[in-house]
């Protein structure tokens, strides 16, 4: 058992972006900016700051440009922002970020009614992006949400997902992120899907973005790392509600994603006091409780 886990993980700190937009609340930009300077103290080297979606789809992150503008990230950390479509890379690279991310569903129901795109129509979409953004020197990472499971097709064909994310890394994005976007993955699935992708994809160039809707996040990356997945996503505190179901847990939490890493001897850069420390931040700015369970429970003392 574990005879394959590596020495260091690199996490992709999605709170900024994932978790917030899902706050129906308006958050000032001033507890936007306090998130993301407690995320890089905590040592997280890549972030996703924002959306430049319509303000109209995501009026909580309409504030994109300015927010790109106050925070400046000191060497060695990487923001990146969500682009839909074309208009929203040159809001991005206007902004002067390095890279961005666009964002697709393996399942044509939840991509229609997420983006208002058929597969095809998305992957189209994408061509106007990742071409000026290479020949801009901006890097441009893949989401594949559904991939578990959608919320209105239920199950989803693994074989589908890889063609998609094969499509998406021969478009030029440097990395696609598989997302359970509904959390109902367990660790048998998961590794089916690690397997098939890892048979075809080289592993750096996958991630897992997991959520802990039904408590099976860390147990699917445990089974991932186990095959040779290196990145992961996940959220502060937890931040970002499972869109579907709805006060449940969603975003896999940074914290028990470090706490379960480094008690197994696994580097991921990141301080886990000081992670705290910056969920502590988030849930003072969201101005409620946040479901990580590292985050309720604190940091035992008794580990040397
Ligand atoms: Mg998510």
């Amino acid at each position: 058992m574990f005879a394959h886990l590596p020495a260091r993980v690199s996490i992709y700190e999605v709170s900024p972006r994932d978790g917030l937009q899902n706050e129906s609340s308006p958050i000032p930009i001033e507890g936007k900016r306090r998130l993301v300077e407690a995320l890089v103290a905590a040592g997280l080297t890549r972030i996703e700051l924002t959306s430049f979606v319509s303000p109209r789809w995501v009026p909580q992150l309409a504030d994109a440009e300015t927010l790109a503008s106050l925070v400046t990230p000191p060497a060695g950390v990487t923001l990146s922002a969500l682009c839909p479509n074309a208009k929203g890379f040159e809001r991005a690279r206007a902004a002067g970020l390095p890279e961005v991310a666009v964002f697709m569903s393996a399942s044509e129901t939840h991509n229609k009614k997420n983006t208002n795109k058929t597969i095809a129509q998305s992957l189209e979409t994408f061509r106007e992006i990742v071409e000026p953004a290479l020949v801009a020197g901006v890097r441009v990472r893949a989401y594949v949400s559904t991939v578990w499971g959608c919320p209105y097709e239920g199950e989803v064909s693994a074989e589908r997902a890889l063609e998609i994310a094969q499509e998406l890394l021969g478009l030029g994005c440097y990395q696609v992120s598989l997302g359970d976007t509904i959390g109902v993955g367990t660790p048998l699935q998961t590794r089916r899907i690690c397997e098939l992708f890892l048979r075809n994809v080289p592993a750096e160039r996958l991630a897992l973005h997991l959520h802990d809707t039904r408590g099976t996040a860390l147990a699917n990356a445990l089974v991932g790392l186990e095959l040779g997945i290196r990145d992961f996503d996940s959220s502060v505190a937890g931040v970002g509600g499972c869109p579907y179901a709805p006060g449940a847990a969603g975003n896999l939490a940074t914290e028990d994603l470090v706490y379960m890493l480094e008690g197994m001897g696994i580097e991921t850069g990141v301080d886990l006091e000081k992670l705290v420390e910056a969920g502590r931040v988030a849930e003072a700015v969201i101005g409620r409780r946040l479901p990580g369970k590292v985050h309720q429970a604190g940091v035992p003392t008794l580990r040397s």
